[in-house]
């Protein structure tokens, strides 16, 4: 793997968290505004239109974020050098599936997460492997 690889790594993880932040405080905003829009007692405040345009536009930008967060894992799977892209979601978030690693593979002794046979460095969790 390429020294940068780690580096990848991290940067597709801030983009997974932004992506998931921008996500659900789109959502937040849009639930707010339906629920102004939907109040029936009279002293309820105006539905703001700017919740609605806000949160559109960060909807657009939480699927930009998360495009970027998981385009990695995507192009990995197309050049079949990794898990399908579920599992590695899954095994990203801790939830190991049950299933031993494939061939050219190596699990990392701190965190047992798969990665390719000649990464030096975890993929999940950054530990140098030993030669
Ligand atoms: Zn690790």
């Amino acid at each position: 793997m390429s020294s940068g690889y780690r580096y990848q790594s991290q940067l597709r993880w801030t983009f997974r968290i932004l992506g998931l932040g921008a996500l659900s405080a789109a959502i937040t905003m849009i639930i707010r505004f339906v629920r102004q829009m939907s109040a029936t007692s009279f002293d309820a405040p105006e539905p703001n239109v700017l919740l609605m345009f806000g949160g559109i536009g960060l909807l657009f930008v939480a699927l930009v974020f998360l495009n970027f967060g998981f385009g990695g894992a995507a192009a990995r799977y197309a050049a079949g050098e990794g898990l399908p892209i579920v599992k590695d979601g899954l095994a990203d978030l801790g939830i190991a599936l049950d299933t031993p690693p494939p061939d050219g593979t190596k699990s990392c002794p701190t965190c047992n997460m798969s990665n390719d046979a000649d990464a030096r460095f975890c993929d999940s969790c950054g530990a140098a492997f030993p030669k």
